[in-house]
């Protein structure tokens, strides 16, 4: 059979039913697997506006989540390229977490809260054990199926197919749960980016608001700063250090009572430790998991006992309010500009962010820890597996039998 015949008849496979949402990469398309009946969600990725498509180290790295499997990491069935665009294909899910913290029929118990976080931290340890981030954690990539189990989505894709851009207001609301160390432009980050986006999940969990709601990075660090305190260097040494760090006004840490009524000490007590400043010192999945909140009482609701949302809508700007932070004092070594009106939702902010660029390019470094204890968890970098990557040939380039070769071997 010819590649393209190959193409075609995967993508058959698949019988398309509406639109589910527009997202990051692409639309995202409800199917039915007419050789299993299953229910899927097709992400067909446009490779068009890739300045080089999609290369073997990506299609490789694809097919190293298809094997990531576990009951709290959405499932990957299939991949395959078909009219210039890859399809993803994942098994297909009732809602997601935002959808649940913004149903004002909702009420949440410190039980409830309690499975939510921790069907994401398994998620998350499962996954950095496997030497793999998320980067990109916020609740609506917490997807939530029938039977109430929670499953980290979009692991991965962000290094796969570089930094989201910012054209899309979805895009603005990750900046919410994006680490202090990765705003102040760090090139070498850990785990600890996804433990400190989940601290920020478990924090809009307990308030039912995202909790650091900044407009623009340096808004965002002004955000965090005001809520938890300014860092001293000797809280977190490597801070100084950093490509982007400018020193902010001294803000003394106020109690997370404060800010947490309600919660319990067991709570902010693992709360306090996912937010710690030194992604060093920073707790890690694992260890969250492992804290006294799972075992103290109220034990964690069973998953089908989780009350389900009504039909979701897209966020809007509005929806949130945000509270001032600290200022800018001066910028030691280097100045960032801030262009009034240019982040945040005023404008149309359709200028790429910085710090996601450095994201974006960055690759993940074996030195990297998030734990003291851990070992250090990578992206999906190649040189990690000895595999070396070919040269950057494009589904779009001429030598497309040679990547149709290639794809009916790994797919
Ligand atoms: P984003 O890039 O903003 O995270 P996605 O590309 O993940 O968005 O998803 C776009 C839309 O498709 C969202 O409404 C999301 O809820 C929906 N969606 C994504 N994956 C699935 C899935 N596996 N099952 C059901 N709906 C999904």
């Amino acid at each position: 059979m010819g590649e393209l015949d190959l193409s075609k008849k995967v993508a058959d496979r698949y019988l398309k039913r509406e639109v589910l949402g527009e997202g990051t990469y692409g639309v995202v398309y409800k199917a039915i697997d007419t050789e299993t009946g299953q229910t899927v969600a097709i992400k067909k990725i446009r490779l068009g506006k890739q300045k080089e498509g999609v290369n073997f180290t990506a299609l490789r790295e694809i097919k190293l989540l298809k094997e990531l499997k576990y009951s709290h990491i959405i499932e990957l069935i299939d991949a395959f390229p078909h009219k210039g665009n890859l399809h993803l294909v994942f098994e297909f899910m009732e809602t997601d977490l935002e959808a649940v913290i913004r149903d004002r029929n909702i009420f949440l118990s410190p039980g409830d809260i309690k499975s939510f976080l921790q069907m994401t931290l398994k998620g998350l340890a499962f996954c950095h054990k496997k030497w793999v981030l998320h980067r990109d954690m916020k609740p609506n990539n917490l997807l939530i199926g029938s039977n109430g189990q929670l499953k980290l989505a979009d692991f991965g894709l962000a290094r796969i197919f570089g930094s989201p851009d910012r054209r899309f207001t979805h895009q603005v609301f990750a900046r919410w749960y994006r680490a202090p160390e990765l705003l102040f432009g760090t090139k070498q980050y850990g785990s600890g980016v996804d433990v400190w986006a989940a601290a920020c999940i478990f924090a809009e969990l307990l308030l039912r608001r995202p909790f650091l709601q900044g407009s623009s990075d340096i808004d965002q660090l002004g955000k965090i700063f005001a809520a938890l305190g300014t860092p001293s260097p000797s809280q977190w040494p490597d801070m100084v250090y950093l490509p982007d760090y400018v020193e902010y006004q001294y803000v003394p840490t106020p109690p997370l009572r404060s800010l947490f009524p309600i919660a319990s000490d067991d709570a902010l007590d693992l709360l306090s430790k996912m937010f710690t400043y030194d992604p060093k010192v920073r707790i890690s999945a694992q260890q969250a998991l492992e804290h006294r909140y799972f075992t103290s009482a109220p034990l964690p609701t069973d998953p089908d006992k989780l009350p389900r949302p009504a039909p979701k809508r897209e966020p809007k700007a509005s929806d949130f309010d945000s509270h001032e932070g600290p200022t800018v004092l001066s910028p030691p070594r280097k100045s960032r500009r801030v262009i009034p009106g240019r982040d945040g939702f005023e404008g149309n902010s359709l200028q790429r962010d910085k710090v996601d660029d450095n994201v974006g390019n960055s690759r993940q470094t074996a030195g990297d820890t998030a734990g003291k204890n851990d070992p250090a968890p990578m992206s999906l970098d190649f040189s990690v597996f000895g595999l070396k990557a070919p040269n950057r040939p494009t589904i779009n380039s001429a030598d497309r039998s040679h990547l149709k070769r290639k794809l009916d071997l790994d797919f």
